[in-house]
């Protein structure tokens, strides 16, 4: 009988292991996804590292979806975690895209509004115990304010460190994308992203009307000297819209994902099992408040 009760017991353990091993493997990583428990164990598996893919609500050319940096950063993320488990932040759109603001339906908060947001959104991260944030940048007219961002963390004290993914293509992939490409000009909902929506949602793409508007560089600055103006990129691209999205395929979406989803799962990794960065902060910050007396 003892033996018996011991075989039962043995058996159950085995029966509650393996079920907590199958609701780890089945962890979310959206974290819109996560109860409030599990939560707590993703951020112990991610080792407090989140990713915010940045997207934004902006013209796509007349053929893609407002929201295709979105969708295209999200992908990415997604992929990484699935190797490299980390957290991934919401739907995040509140960037930078005042040169678009002449063309129906986007959203261009404020400068004070998408600086606070985004503070803000890391401060509340932190506060919960995630202390190595990754921002994942989908939309090209948030690199400078990305990067300006990423500098202004050593204002300050922060016990949390933010970090920009900068994908670099290793020279076969590079070589294997330009072997694919076909347009040579290609900057805005162009071949690039128009095969990226392929991949990720094809409902969405809009073939039929990719001819309807031009994407050739319209050179209306083209004489002006040694300048950076705002209004650069409307002198270029007034339709919003950079390229030729008709000469989409599937296989150089695939590759232009795969290849960045890669790389950030090494970002992920790499920041799991180091902590340089957030010595090095925390260093900088204890000198930075009495620099003179050291
Ligand atoms: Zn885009």
């Amino acid at each position: 009988m003892k033996r018996l009760i011991h075989f039962i017991l043995s058996l159950l353990s085995c029966i509650i292991v393996s079920a907590q091993q199958a609701n780890e493997n089945q962890l979310p990583y959206k974290m819109e996804e996560l109860s409030s428990p599990q939560f707590v164990t993703a951020l112990e598996k991610s080792g407090g590292v989140c990713v915010i893919p940045l997207g934004i609500i902006e013209k796509h050319g007349p053929h893609l979806p407002l929201g295709t940096d979105l969708f295209e950063a999200r992908e990415v993320a997604f992929i990484a975690a699935q190797k490299e488990y980390a957290i991934v932040f919401p739907p995040y759109f509140a960037g930078q895209i005042f040169e678009a603001r002449h063309q129906p339906g986007t959203i261009a908060y404020s400068s004070d509004l998408m600086w606070k947001m985004l503070e803000e959104t890391c401060r509340e991260l932190s506060r919960n115990g995630v202390k190595k944030i990754i921002i994942l940048n989908g939309h090209g007219g948030n690199n400078n304010f990305l990067r300006f961002f990423c500098q202004s963390q050593l204002s300050g004290s922060r016990d949390y460190v933010v970090l920009l993914f900068q994908p670099a293509p290793d020279q076969t992939t590079q070589a294997k994308i330009n072997s694919l490409k076909k347009t040579t000009q290609d900057g805005h909902a162009g071949e690039e992203e128009t095969s990226m929506m392929y991949v990720i949602r094809p409902d969405l793409v809009h073939p039929e009307a990719t001819k309807t508007q031009s994407g050739e560089d319209q050179a209306r600055l083209k004489q002006l000297p040694y300048a950076f103006t705002g209004i650069w990129w409307y002198a270029k691209f007034p339709n919003h819209y950079a390229g030729d999205g008709s000469r989409y395929s599937k296989e150089l979406g695939k590759l232009l994902i795969r290849s960045d989803a890669s790389q950030l799962a090494e970002l992920i990794r790499y920041l799991k099992s180091d902590n340089s960065i957030n010595a090095l902060q925390e260093e900088f910050s204890k000198r930075a408040q009495n620099p003179v007396l050291q």
